[in-house]
């Protein structure tokens, strides 16, 4: 029987936690976004530290972006990660960038530019946010962000704002 591969891109996903052993949670995480059929890991950034957006009143978060191969849509992907999310105990109350177990966001896919209800591709904030620059270039230093430009570039413009590696 001939068989055809199924067609996959490349896509960058940003992790975020700051409840319940953040580091754990990431961990758990990356090992949830692997197992997932039509995934496959491409590389794991360190983990950093990094001072929480919006609300203060909670605390410090723990960052990594991760790079995959995966033969999802990117309706699926996102599916998948909010799943994820839940399994780790999201909780959303409606507050803007309040504390969580667990953000994952589509950071880039492909080469695509996604702006529906549901999905902005390559993610807002992706060119100001020194912990998704930092990591992101940890694992690809070449990159060309589809619509903002070379990483190189945004990173010289991005100031660490408290950002620490952790290992
Ligand atoms: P931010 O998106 O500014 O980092 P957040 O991650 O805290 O904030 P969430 O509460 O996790 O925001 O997500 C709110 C909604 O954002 C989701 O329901 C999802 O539909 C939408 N969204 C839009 N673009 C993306 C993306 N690229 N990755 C993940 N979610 C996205
Ligand atoms: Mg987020
Ligand atoms: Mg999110």
């Amino acid at each position: 029987m001939k068989t055809s591969a199924i067609p996959t891109v490349a896509a960058y996903i940003g992790l975020g936690s700051n409840l319940a052993s953040p580091v754990t949670q990431i961990k758990a995480a990356r090992n949830a976004i692997a197992a997932i059929a039509g995934i496959k890991e491409l590389a794991f950034s360190s983990l950093y530290q990094s001072l929480p957006m919006g609300p203060q009143d909670q605390p410090d978060y723990v960052n990594a972006v991760m790079s995959i191969e995966t033969s999802l849509s990117p309706t699926d992907l996102l599916c998948c990660l909010q799943r994820i999310e839940q399994a780790q105990g999201r909780i959303r109350r409606g507050e803007r960038w309040g504390a969580r177990t667990l953000d994952l966001d589509i950071l880039i896919y492909s080469g695509q530019l996604i702006e529906s209800p549901e999905l902005t591709v390559p993610h807002n904030g992706i060119a100001e946010r020194s912990f998704v620059l930092y990591p992101l270039y940890e694992i690809a230093p070449q990159l060309v962000i589809p619509g903002k430009g070379n990483i190189a570039d945004l990173i010289a413009n991005c100031p660490l704002a408290g950002l620490k590696r952790l290992d």
